[in-house]
């Protein structure tokens, strides 16, 4: 059967998909367009979106070049790249997210169109309406009812992912469940000797190819993870004051505002802070989250992942740094235990049989 070619859209599973896809997802179906996924991050979209960028360019935007190209090896000839300049006033996102659009046209010699709204909400004051009347007018949707009540179709999707990963679902079945327009809560009761707070943008940690299965490989050792999205925005921002800083990268909710909040939690033995090779922002964040978190006590593993890091190494640096924390935690219960109590250990002998 041939597709309507003119009511597709193809969205590279990257930057900010990980995200906002359950939002994109309801819109989008909404407007009655189909959506065209990349395909998951493999070595060949890494290697085919790095030989179009300069060295120097983060890894996440690799990735992204990657899954562009791969949209289009689909024969996608609509992509949606989003120019997410500024979340609210006076708060911005790097660079290379403001200028994704620039970056993608510039880099990819292909003949598609690009659906590139912006949303903007300090310079040009344009918001999130504005925003998906661009995503929706190379489609030929102009009908500003229709446009709203396909947003409230996406924010739907959207809150019932967050509902559910705030109950600590695991991303890929909050993912699954948000997009079927179902919603449950899961009751996990699984104890976990060890809790660490995982600190980085969504696209360094649910991109498994990216994050190298971190959460699983987490898990794997007894050790539950904590994330930004088991956070409020209110919670987040309490934690970036915390720290003492001031809100400024769009980033900083999900990089210090996350550190900030778990870094106050007793239940969070440790912060694991993973960022990509070549982020300016990340680099500034984890330093002042590092110097921070002396003060609490807790120790943090910085990571930093490009298309280099080797499974073995990073597997090391993760083993070694767990078992560092097993350790402080048995001696911080060792040392609760009070020798010089006078009460003894009775041993229990029912279950001695006596003639
Ligand atoms: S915030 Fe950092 S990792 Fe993300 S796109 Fe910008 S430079 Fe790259």
């Amino acid at each position: 059967m041939t597709q309507n070619k003119d009511k597709v859209v193809g969205i590279p599973r990257a930057m900010s998909f990980y995200h906002n896809y359950p939002f994109y997802h309801g819109f989008f179906t909404a407007l009655g367009i189909k959506i065209v996924l990349s395909d998951v991050t493999t070595k060949q979209t890494l290697s085919n979106g790095s030989a179009l960028v300069v060295t120097e360019t983060c890894l996440p935007i690799k990735i992204y070049v990657g899954h562009v190209l791969n949209l289009l090896d689909k024969g996608i000839d609509k992509i949606f790249v989003p120019s997410i300049q500024s979340v609210d006033y006076k708060i911005y996102n790097c660079s290379k997210i403001r200028g994704l659009p620039d970056l993608i046209r510039n880099v990819v010699k292909r003949d598609f169109t690009l659906i590139e709204p912006t949303l903007d909400k300090s310079e040009k004051n344009q918001g999130l309406y504005e925003f998906l009347k661009e995503a929706a007018a190379p489609f030929g949707i102009t009908d500003e009812k229709v446009i709203k009540e396909a947003s409230k179709a996406g924010w739907r999707t959207y809150n019932n992912f967050h509902i559910m990963s705030k109950s600590g679902m695991s991303y890929k079945k909050a993912m699954n469940y948000a997009l079927q327009g179902k919603v449950f809560i899961e009751n996990n009761n699984k104890e976990y000797p060890i809790s660490v707070a995982l600190v980085a943008h969504g696209y360094n940690i649910y991109d498994e190819r990216a994050s190298m299965k971190i959460i699983d490989k987490l898990e794997s050792m007894d050790v539950q993870v904590h994330t930004s999205l088991q956070l409020s925005n209110e919670q987040m921002v309490e934690g970036i004051n915390a720290l003492g800083e001031k809100l400024y990268w769009a980033n900083e909710f999900e990089m210090t505002g996350t550190a900030g909040h778990y870094l106050k939690d007793n239940k969070i033995d440790g912060i694991i802070a993973l960022n990509a090779f070549g982020c300016g922002p990340d680099s500034l964040m984890v330093e002042r989250i590092s110097r921070r978190a002396k003060q609490f006590a807790k120790p943090v593993l910085h990571l930093t992942v490009d298309e280099q890091t080797g499974e073995a190494g990073f597997i090391t640096r993760l083993e070694a740094f767990v078992d560092m924390l097993f350790r402080k935690k048995r001696a911080t219960i060792i040392n609760k235990i009070d020798i010089n109590s006078k009460s003894e250990y009775i041993p229990n002998t029912n279950f001695i049989e006596t003639k």
